[in-house]
């Protein structure tokens, strides 16, 4: 043995040699030369203290490509582009709403530049961050004023701590909901110092239940659009226009609408924010990004002394966005109020799209009809709104002689340029919903090189 050992080569390469590969340049300019070195230094540990390197030393390790494979698994957790073939088109993992590039390119100047965001022009004295986000939002909703924060979690939590701590709070038993990860409404609740007094049954809550929950220590009425799920059959929601009339004054109606609907006409079924104005909602918070179609944020409106209040809530300090939210919401607003096509949001230009996402199926069936087959295939608008709404759309399903549906949606999962696809029943369904015109070109080469590598 130790006559053998002496011949075998437990040389690893240096790690400045590494850096220089030709191989890893791309990785250096993607991911930072730090992170590499470290990604390096790791992998040759591992090699080091592998068993098959003190059997046989390096000779028997390809060194390089398990650095590179180290690198591209890290690579692959960099935040980039995909390209959503689930047909989910407000899709939690994928970024939720993607953001108009007109409006994008729109606010370059502002925020590579200087900016306004807390000076008055016209007098030159400090001025406030709103601009004109107030009159915007009045002018969508009927709203008296607005006021906007980092996400409509945020709203929910600044809404309660401000106006309800330590008081009573009616919430109906139907709508104490979790959205999305960790964000359930009686947790919020009590996280503000607030006491929830839960009202009617999972599928009936009346007007008469909240005005008969009313005590001297109620500050509050919260009622919560079920976002990501229906409840069906015998269920009954109460007139909110008569709760509103019903109320005593000092009693705040607030309404987590969830999506920000407003002038879009996706959907019939659902309630828009200025509804709720106008049947006499206190206050309203909706997500800047989710149906409205700007960046993720959190936008309350209602009444003036109300939103003061909220804006002067110390907790504000830690919520207030940034310029680069105020930028975006505000090119988007003034677009969707003149009803420019860059002013609706994904799920609006997506259902407006449909015909041509019909043509673009087809096309990929012809160009690839030995592995494509035409499908009908339900969209989701997803992202927890319009759970009631469905609709039709098109893509295709996948198969490829010998290959399983995980290996092929893995494939195209893979760098550049991730496709995600979803498997239903063991076929790859690959939906072009959600599919814009840059991505469709990806897509169709995508599949020409993994089709042709087959
Ligand atoms: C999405 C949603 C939220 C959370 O909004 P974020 O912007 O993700 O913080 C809260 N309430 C309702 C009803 C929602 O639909």
């Amino acid at each position: 043995m130790t006559s053998l050992s002496s011949t075998i080569n437990y040389r690893l390469p240096q790690i400045e040699k590494v850096l220089q590969l030709h191989e890893l340049q791309f990785y250096i300019n993607s991911l930072s030369r730090p992170i590499v070195t470290r990604l390096i230094q790791k992998e040759l540990d591992s090699i080091r203290q592998s068993d098959e390197f003190k059997q046989q030393g390096c000779d028997a390790i390809n060194v390089i490509e398990r650095i590179v494979s180290r690198c591209s698994q890290t690579q692959y957790k960099k935040l980039q582009r995909v390209i959503n073939a689930t047909g989910t088109v407000i899709h939690t993992n994928l970024g939720r709403s993607p953001i108009n590039a007109e409006i994008w390119d729109s606010v370059r100047g502002i925020n590579i530049g200087y900016n306004n965001l807390e000076l008055q022009i016209s007098s030159g004295k400090r001025g406030g961050r709103k601009g004109i986000m107030g009159e915007l939002l009045q002018a969508l909703t009927g709203a008296e004023d607005a006021v906007i924060v980092n996400n409509n979690a945020s709203s929910v939590y600044l809404i309660l701590a401000e106006l309800a701590k330590g008081k009573e709070v009616i919430v109906s038993r139907g709508e104490q909901i979790q959205i999305g990860g960790g964000f359930r409404i009686p947790d919020i609740l009590a996280l503000t110092g607030a006491k929830m007094v839960e009202v009617g049954s999972t599928n009936i809550t009346t007007a008469d239940d909240y005005i008969n929950a009313i005590t001297p220590e109620t500050a509050l009425i919260l009622m919560v659009h079920q976002s990501n799920f229906t409840i069906q059959g015998f269920t009954e929601k109460p007139d909110i226009a008569d709760v509103a009339k019903r109320l005593p004054a000092h009693i705040i109606l607030a309404v987590d609408q969830g999506s920000g609907l407003s002038n879009e006409t996706l959907s019939q079924s659902e309630i828009c924010i200025a509804q709720y104005i106008k049947w006499g909602a206190d206050l309203v918070c909706f997500s800047g990004d989710k149906i409205l179609g700007g960046p993720q944020s959190g936008i309350i409106c209602g009444r003036h002394a109300l939103i003061a209040l909220l804006e002067k809530n110390p907790m504000m300090r830690t919520f207030r966005p940034s310029r680069i939210i105020y930028s975006l919401l505000e090119a988007l607003l003034i677009k969707k109020l003149n009803k420019a096509n860059s002013g609706k949001g994904i799920a609006q230009r997506t259902i407006d799209d449909q015909q041509n996402i019909h043509d673009k199926a087809k096309r990929l069936v012809a160009l690839f009809p030995q592995y494509l087959t035409l499908k009908s295939l339900p969209l989701v608008i997803g992202g927890g709104t319009l759970p009631n709404t469905q609709y039709v759309s098109t893509g295709v399903s996948i198969k490829c002689e010998g290959h399983c549906a995980e290996a092929i949606s893995s494939a195209l999962r893979q760098a550049p340029n991730p496709i995600i696809t979803t498997i239903k029943n063991a076929e790859v369904l690959c939906h072009l919903a959600a599919v814009n015109d840059d991505d469709y070109l990806i897509l169709q080469q995508k599949l020409q090189l993994y089709f042709q590598q087959l």
